[in-house]
């Protein structure tokens, strides 16, 4: 199967920086997005960042260090580099490195139970400071404390004035990624905190502070049910494309739609994946239905370019998800 690249320009119109191709993702079988796919100019700089922040955040032979290695050797490329596609390189890598901090930390505390994770999660937030000094932290029983406060300190003092901004939204999604107990049997009550768990609060901020631009107030509320609807497909795909490897997982809080809709309509996890695939694209139809009504109203430049900028990256996880090793093993 090849995928070819394209030139970075999706529309004449684009307000989205020069800083990515976009990839033919629509000649790969099992993509399924109506969203374009791209992917960074500075696809090579990410995943040597990965490979540092991978070693300073895990320890040799442990299972968060493999699942890291696995997460970014896909040949189609890093999911930074495809979903974040839209930053400047020199945030692009920031990101990417804090964003990984927080997915081996979840890797890590996935499997502990309830209890100990949420202790866990206060202990990486204590991190979170403006002032914070790395080389004030101790990493010797915990890496990723030592390896948040490195990338951290950089993130804060390439745009100080985003700083406090960053911190308080790193600060909520730790405080609600994983906040629920226990297993979900509907899924309308699952949807909103999968929205959290699996990051897309913090991912839609980094979409934008990775282009150097913010939404005001007015304008994000304008634009919050649309966001809610791509926040679902976001999580439910991760839910669609990764059951197979999560199904057996030994945890006390089961996070894939696949097992909800199981329980709630009693059917087998074949049906309930056919099930989920259709609830996914009935998710974007009501998405794309959200944003043409959104257009007829006056709308600023900054909403065109984040529309833009959180399509690539929706169409881009599923194009990640479609393309990466571990989730091409269908039954
Ligand atoms: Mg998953």
């Amino acid at each position: 199967m090849q995928v070819t690249s394209r030139p970075s320009t999706i529309t004449p119109n684009s307000y989205l920086p020069s800083v990515f191709t976009t990839v033919a993702s629509h000649d790969v079988p099992v993509f399924f997005s109506r969203y374009p796919a791209g992917i960074s100019v500075a696809a090579v700089d990410v995943e040597a960042a990965m490979h540092a922040i991978g070693e300073l955040a895990s320890t040799e032979g442990s299972r968060e260090r493999r699942r890291a290695r696995i997460r970014h050797t896909n040949p189609y490329g890093d999911p930074f580099a495809v979903c974040h596609c839209t930053a400047f390189p020199d945030r692009l890598v920031l990101l990417s490195s804090l964003v990984e901090v927080m997915w081996i930390h979840d890797d890590v505390t996935e499997e502990m139970d309830h209890t100990e994770a949420c202790k866990a999660h206060a202990e990486l937030a204590a991190i979170l400071r403006l002032d914070i000094d790395p080389s004030s932290i101790d990493s010797n029983n915990n890496p990723r404390l030592k390896a948040l406060a490195e990338v951290l300190r950089k993130t804060i003092d390439i745009d100080p004035a985003k700083a406090p901004a960053m911190i308080e939204m790193l600060k909520t999604y730790l405080a609600t990624f994983d906040n629920v107990a226990g297993n979900f049997t509907r899924l309308e009550e699952y949807m909103p905190h999968r929205i959290a768990n699996c990051g897309y609060w913090m991912s839609s901020y980094f979409i934008r502070w990775g282009m150097n631009m913010d939404l005001s107030d007015s304008d994000y509320a304008s634009i919050e049910q649309y966001d809610i609807a791509m926040g679902n497909v976001l999580g439910l795909t991760n839910d669609y494309f990764s059951w197979h490897i999560e199904k057996d997982q030994e945890t006390d809080r089961m996070r894939n739609a696949v097992m909800v809709l199981m329980k709630e309509h009693r059917v087998t996890a074949e049906a309930a994946k056919m099930m989920l695939l259709g609830i996914i694209v009935d998710e974007e139809s009501r998405a794309a239905k959200l944003k043409e009504e959104r257009l007829k109203s006056p709308t600023s430049q900054d909403i065109l370019q984040y529309f833009e900028a959180i399509e690539l990256y929706v169409g881009g996880s599923c194009y990640w998800h479609s393309t990466a090793p571990r989730y091409q093993i269908f039954e």
